[in-house]
């Protein structure tokens, strides 16, 4: 049964919706007890996984009992934030409803970052995951609330080409919507309502750990959960576009070594050996520390410590990552001990909360749960990026003028690598194949 349900998943092209976009064919090849379903919604303002908890849990419950079986699990835990009371009471009375004895409800509080994989395993399970590990090593699958959905349409050969989206920030309707792959965010924009402001960035993500798009031209892949409209003056962007050697040598200069980063670290109060103060003095010419400078691997890039624990406004995280680009250039990886790490022992009670994060992020106005459009969007164009996943980017398998329709396949995994198939979103022709990217038209 294992193999069949991993092909159909990959036959189907689907890749985590929460994160990168790593093949979901091989996370689910793999022995564990446990499937935790990631409904944590981590980033503030991004609402579909509470949307599709809500509205389509049948189907995302398909998926889980699919992951179960593929795994040999015994155990799918539903997680979810209390404060979506709606979501959380249809998921217990599913697990209520459930013959198999394999589904629980598990209500998370709400802090960030909840939904980190190695903060939600310990959460749920008691487990720590080891340094630069993953879930697997302690007997766990974590999948994204979307990517189950997603499974459950594999199952039925249904390829994945579409996406839910939260629209938020600046725009005439926030919105929860379900939009086809290679969506361009200008399309979308307008089908929300325009923009409120003439100047403007969009944030494509959540604002802790998304990124500032170039323009509006840009497609909607398969890891797209959010398009957040905003001032380009605001916290959020400001803090995104800011010029990574000035980062640097700013803050060589100004951490004034308080230890409010690490104290706040979610992957230090793990026990894991990131403690990203010691990063920041290592840069210091005086204090050159090249295994403080190693631990910059272990970083998941949260944001806690730049957007919430730094009093002088300095980033950990981007310096983690110029830092952890350069050891990856090296050829240096971190040799952890594959131990379970000992969890700091005020890991309990250094939680940020979700509210006290947005009121600094000065995003709380936007927080306004939006539900689903009552028209469906119908875009004209997409434009489909052959790599939209970790590991190979697929290869074309159309030609400008071909017709295809909504489903088949466009682009083929290499011959041995890793990757993912992509799908042909939309009935139509092909118009350009170019750059990578795939571009359809729909036909009159
Ligand atoms: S971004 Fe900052 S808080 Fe998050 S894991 Fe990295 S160092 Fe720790
Ligand atoms: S919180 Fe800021 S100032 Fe304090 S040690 Fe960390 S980077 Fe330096």
């Amino acid at each position: 049964m294992k193999d069949q349900i991993v092909e159909k998943v990959k036959n189907a092209g689907v890749v985590g919706a929460g994160g990168a976009g790593f093949p979901t064919h091989v996370k689910i090849n793999a022995e564990v007890d446990t499937v935790l379903v990631n409904g944590a919604s981590c980033e503030p303002l991004l609402m579909s996984d509470p949307y599709i908890m809500e509205h389509e849990l049948d189907i995302m419950i398909e998926g889980l009992n699919a992951v179960l079986d593929a795994t040999g699990a015994k155990r799918g835990v539903i997680c979810i934030k209390g404060k979506h009371a709606k979501a959380l009471e249809v998921i217990k009375a599913a697990v209520a409803k459930d013959t198999t004895g394999r589904l629980e409800a598990f209500e998370l509080r709400d802090f960030y970052p909840a939904g980190d994989e190695q903060v939600l395993v310990r959460e749920v399970t008691g487990r720590t995951v080891p340094e630069a590990g993953i879930p697997l090593q302690v007997g766990v699958v974590v999948s994204n609330t979307e990517s189950l959905y997603n499974i459950a349409n594999a199952m039925k050969d249904i390829p994945l080409t579409e996406r839910y989206v939260t629209v938020t920030g600046e725009v005439g309707q926030d919105m929860v919507v379900k939009v086809p792959v290679g969506t361009i965010v200008a399309d979308l924009l307008e089908f929300a309502g325009g923009t409120k402001l003439s100047d403007y960035r969009v944030v494509d993500g959540g604002p802790m750990m998304g990124r500032v798009l170039p323009d509006t031209d840009q497609p909607v892949t398969k890891t797209t959960s959010g398009l957040i409209v905003l001032d380009p003056e605001h916290n959020v962007v400001k803090g995104k576009i800011k010029d990574p050697s000035a980062i640097k040598r700013i803050t060589g200069s100004i951490c004034c070594q308080c230890t409010h980063c690490t104290d706040l670290c979610p992957r230090n109060l793990l026990g894991h050996s990131i403690a990203p103060h010691k990063l920041m003095r290592s840069l210091s010419a005086l204090v050159a520390d090249p295994e403080a400078r190693k631990t910059a691997l272990l970083c998941c890039e949260c944001g806690a410590c730049e957007k919430f624990a730094c009093p002088m406004g300095i980033s950990p995280r981007e310096v983690n990552a110029m830092i952890r680009q350069e050891l990856m250039k090296e050829g240096i990886r971190w040799n952890g001990t594959g131990e379970e790490p000992v969890n700091h022992p005020m890991r309990d009670v250094r939680y940020i909360p979700t509210k006290r994060l947005m009121q600094r992020l000065d995003v709380l106005k936007y927080d306004t749960h939006p539900g689903m459009p009552e028209e469906t969007f119908v875009p004209e164009r997409v434009a489909i990026p052959l790599a939209q996943h970790i590991g190979a980017p697929a290869q074309c398998q159309v030609n400008v003028g071909d017709t295809v329709k909504k489903g088949d396949l466009i682009g083929e995994i290499p011959e041995g690598a890793l990757g993912a198939r992509i799908h042909a979103s939309i009935d139509g022709v092909v118009t350009s194949v170019e750059g990578g990217v795939v571009k359809i038209s729909r036909q009159a």
